[in-house]
């Protein structure tokens, strides 16, 4: 059976043309995707059946068992914590914050280690963004800021900006004007009409040159700024006020390099510089595919979009202090629940490390690093694939996945509600 408009799970794209053929419960074949959607669709790596540490291996136990276990453990913790929820949909989220907020724990999701400081900048100035529908139909000059889309987002390009012909911009490869700015070469580089190359650490100056360019003071700009010359500054900020409408995007690189939130802040008050001479946007390049909807989620319900602490019986937000990583590294939490993300491959050795000490439970399809500092891991349906919900695009619109297909997995949305359930009964 073929299924068109499928909607793509793995990254901020949320690509939703593509045609995935399904022979009962196996995707056979998968049309419009990259290879990153090939992969997801088509991988067969799923674990079978829940599964418990037991001596030096592992033993299979039913669901019943893993579920009461793991609210077991979460009831005996006095700080636990629940950290992931980007690789889930928002009805699962939902619950998850409620657990949270039922447990006293901390809930925070993977912005935390990419774009946290990008939220953490819009709080303090805001956000002049747009859609990616906008971009396709009206950008004339594209900027990617510490982004590789071609290897992190593959059709974010041919979608959206490069190779995509809009409403207003009948010839995309012609008219369309590609800056990348980056600390070293990449794929995305080669297909710029310009390429930025700033030292690593760099992009705050950059950016406060580029800013001061545009305010009409070139003559304070010194001959180089972080690697790039004052002519190419120059270049690309004339590049820029010409536009009749840009886009920025940027990624990781910037928010995780030195400088953090305050790098973000800078690129979003060079795009309030920008917006004096003509119409510019600028929006991060997320990445899971539902890391937007979480911080969505997240705030409608507690006010935060990330790193919440409910120790004190109401929500309480304060990055650095109640992000996972920070209460990882102390050795604050006593039990953790990982839904729908790896940090046993993305955290800091320490953090890790802690988790292999406490009691982890990890609720996901697939055997990842993380799998090996848990205790306990239940595997469940593949949003997109045997399970479907709501999530929120790169660019904060909506989309509901679908499922293809029923599986013998149960969601994530059934195997939360089943803890949140036990944890209500015991807490009265
Ligand atoms: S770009 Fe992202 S959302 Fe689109 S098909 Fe590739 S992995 Fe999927």
């Amino acid at each position: 059976m073929k299924i068109e408009d499928v909607v793509c799970p793995f990254c901020g794209c949320l690509c939703d043309d593509l045609v995935v053929e399904v022979e009962g419960t196996r995707v056979v074949n998968v049309e419009n995707g990259c290879t990153l959607a090939n992969e997801k669709f088509m991988g067969d790596h799923r674990l079978k059946a829940p599964i418990r540490r037991a001596g030096n291996g592992w033993e299979a136990v039913s669901y019943d068992e893993a579920i009461e276990e793991t609210a077991a453990i979460l009831l005996d913790a006095d700080r636990p914590l629940l950290y992931g929820w980007s690789g889930t949909y928002g009805e699962a989220q939902s619950v998850g914050v409620h657990l949270a907020e039922l447990l006293g724990a901390v809930i925070d999701n993977t912005s935390t280690v990419c774009h946290g400081p990008s939220i953490m900048a819009i709080q303090e100035v805001g956000h002049p963004g747009c859609t990616l529908g906008q971009v396709k139909n009206r950008a004339d000059v594209v900027v990617y800021w510490a982004a590789n889309p071609i290897e992190a987002h593959p059709r974010h390009m041919s979608r959206y900006t490069t190779f995509c012909d809009g409403f207003f911009v009948k010839s995309a490869f012609r008219e369309r004007k590609v800056v990348v700015v980056d600390v070293r070469e990449t794929d995305s580089s080669q297909v710029a009409d310009e390429f930025v190359k700033v030292n690593p650490g760099g992009d705050y100056a950059v950016l406060s040159a580029l800013r001061a360019i545009v305010r009409g003071k070139r003559d304070l700009i010194p001959p180089s700024v972080e690697g790039v010359s004052r002519e190419q500054l120059f270049r690309v900020a004339d590049l820029c006020m010409s536009a009749k409408f840009g886009a920025i995007f940027f990624g990781v690189g910037l928010t995780m390099a030195q400088g953090k939130n305050k790098n973000i802040r800078n690129a979003i008050e060079l795009t309030e510089e920008l917006n004096r001479h003509t119409k510019f946007t600028i929006s991060p390049m997320r990445g899971h595919w539902n890391v937007y909807g979480s911080n969505e989620v997240f705030t409608w319900i507690t006010g935060y979009p990330y790193a919440v602490d409910f120790a004190r019986g109401i929500a309480f937000y304060n990055p650095g202090e109640t992000t996972s990583v920070d209460i990882l590294r102390r050795g604050e939490c006593d039990a953790c629940l990982v839904v729908a993300s790896d940090p046993g491959a993305h955290f800091p050795r320490a953090c890790a490390e802690h988790l292999a000490r406490i009691p982890t439970v990890q609720i996901d399809p697939h055997v990842n690093a993380t799998t090996h500092l848990s205790r306990i891991q239940i595997p469940v349906a593949v949003t997109g694939i045997d399970a479907e919900g709501t999530a929120y695009r790169m660019d904060g619109v909506p989309i509901r996945t679908r499922r293809l297909f029923y599986g013998n997995y149960p969601d994530d949305l059934e195997v939360l509600e089943k803890i949140y359930r036990i944890v209500r009964e015991a807490r009265g």
